[in-house]
């Protein structure tokens, strides 16, 4: 029976169909762990609310807002600390936290009034910005303010202004999946068609399920740029608002997180009949096969291939220097929803590291199917973990590394265990072939980091060792490896700048290669 019930959950038994262990030949189909489903009483769940999947997955990443939520201050915590969106606009969006910041007496009067009044203010505070998103939390709506009606009344007395507003109170839906869903078809029906884009090649997609973390979306741009594809809109890292709002000219849209936002291409689709293309922008071979699919949907194959080429000789030999550090070691790969299937075979495979476990905290069973296939006999798989069950399967798995978010991760390192911030990397971009050069190199950093020389000792009752000195991380890692791959003059380590996206970027305004007419020869 490959279900698995953690030692810490037996007074929750429920808790058994949320894990499973993959076992010999088998394929998972009768014994999918459950998924997106609330969560059991007595379990402490990690997960986030629907109002945190709307407002902090998927809102705040557009740039040019003011992003308010309308409820408590609390609700607004997660902002530049723990999401690192980037955008080319300063940051504008991450810079400034908005909330109405509601109390008892709003929930007894009412909050209206005071919502049009901070509404006012904000735009005041900053007149070069001219929209607005408002996010409804779990205290607006249970007190039924009409957040839609004070924007209404808002947009007829500023006619410069935009505002759109996004119901997704904590509540509606087990996690922040809930609120993924809400958001994408809220903008669709609300916002999608009112703005009419300029088109500048025969080119021209949207760049859909993309949050530009730490520079993503900037790289990944820049390769269509090459292909010479017009990037109408990404949805919605460093993205603009009325860029999305004419997401329906677009000739196809290229989904790279579609746990959070297929919601919206499978709209498109049906509306406008947009095709969708699924990519995937981590690892040189699943990068590889997704400009190959956007160049075939155009006939822009060899402008795809030739970038390929290029980006692959120059960085397999640095990718192959980690390879060879890396190999065997163990993993815990507990991201999100999509990046547990996006990494699971490729960090395998281009990096030699072994996924011990995978988990979501809000993906549904198709991630989870997804997930697992890629993975290797043994692996444990998990449904919305606790605290408890998640320190359990460290110690029963002893990975080298674990790759999650802040709350798991700081969890980890007191047992020491290293962590990767794999929600919001903190040394990307890691999307590109540079980029998945820059996440080999963090694992490496991370799992060889002399700090745990000294991590590892109880200073009140071990004794310090004095005759071993300090040895450095490559000492580390070379200790094991063949004098061939020691000095081998091919595989070098990563030769990128600190901050690489300067140079991503330096060519983003430039004109897209010469309009190609349709049928053109
Ligand atoms: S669950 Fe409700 S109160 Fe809690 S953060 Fe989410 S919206 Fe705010």
């Amino acid at each position: 029976m490959p279900y698995h019930l953690f030692k810490c959950s037996e007074c929750i038994p429920e808790r058994e169909k949320h894990a499973v262990i993959k076992g010999h030949g088998e394929d998972l189909t009768s014994a999918l762990p459950l998924g997106y489903l609330n969560t059991i009483p007595g379990s402490i769940t990690e997960r986030g609310c629907a109002y945190c999947g709307a407002k902090h997955v998927i809102g705040t990443p557009m740039k040019d807002v003011i992003h308010i939520s309308h409820g408590p201050i609390g609700c607004t915590y997660d902002t530049w600390q723990t999401k690192r969106y980037l955008s080319d606009n300063d940051n504008f969006q991450l810079k400034y936290t908005f909330a109405t910041d509601m109390k008892e007496k709003n929930i007894v009067f009412g909050a209206e009034k005071m919502l049009k009044q901070n509404i006012l203010e904000a735009f005041k505070a900053f007149p070069n910005i001219k929209r607005m998103s408002i996010y409804q939390t779990c205290a607006s709506a249970l007190i039924g303010d009409d957040i839609n009606a004070v924007a209404q009344e808002v947009m007829e007395e500023m006619p410069d202004v935009d505002i759109f507003v996004c119901n997704s109170p904590g509540f509606k839906g087990p996690s922040q999946s809930g609120g993924h869903h809400t958001i994408c078809i809220a903008w669709f029906k609300d916002k999608v068609g009112t703005v009419e884009p300029e088109i500048t090649s025969d080119y021209v997609i949207n760049y859909v399920g993309e949050y530009n973390i730490q520079g993503d979306e900037e790289v990944m741009c820049n390769y269509f740029r090459k292909m010479g594809i017009q990037v109408l809109s990404t949805f919605t890292g460093n993205g603009s608002y009325d860029d999305l709002r004419a997401m329906h000219r677009a000739h196809l849209n290229v989904l790279e997180c579609a746990r959070s936002s297929e919601y919206l291409c499978n709209e498109l689709k049906k509306k406008y009949g947009i095709p969708r293309l699924d990519i995937d922008g981590f690892g040189f071979e699943p990068l590889a096969l997704s400009l190959r699919k956007v160049g075939l949907f155009f006939g822009l194959e060899d402008k795809a291939q030739a970038i390929i080429d290029e980006e692959t000789a120059k960085w397999k030999p640095e990718l192959d220097w980690y390879k060879e550090r890396l190999r065997g070691k163990k993993v815990c790969l507990w991201p999100g929803g999509s990046k547990l299937w996006h990494w699971a075979h490729v960090i395998h495979e281009e990096m030699g590291v072994e996924v011990v476990s995978v988990y979501t905290k809000f993906g549904h069973q198709g991630d989870m199917e997804k997930g697992i296939s890629r993975c290797e006999e043994g692996a444990l798989a998990i449904d919305d973990p606790n605290e408890l069950e998640g320190l359990e399967a460290m110690e029963m798995l002893k990975p080298d590394i674990i790759f999650t978010g802040k709350r798991p991760g700081e969890v980890a390192k007191k047992i020491r265990v290293p962590y990767l911030n794999a929600h919001a990397y903190d040394n990307g971009p890691w999307k590109g072939w540079e980029g998945w050069v820059r996440f080999a190199r963090d694992i490496y950093n991370a799992i060889y980091s002399p700090l745990h020389q000294l991590a590892l000792l109880d200073i009140s009752k071990d004794e310090i060792p004095t005759d071993k000195g300090f040895a450095t991380r490559r000492m580390l890692s070379d200790v094991n490896l063949t004098e061939e791959v020691r000095s081998s003059t091919t595989l070098r380590e990563y030769t990128g700048k600190f901050d690489c996206l300067p140079d991503y970027t330096k060519t983003k305004n430039d004109p897209l290669p010469k309009k190609v007419l349709s049928g053109a020869a």
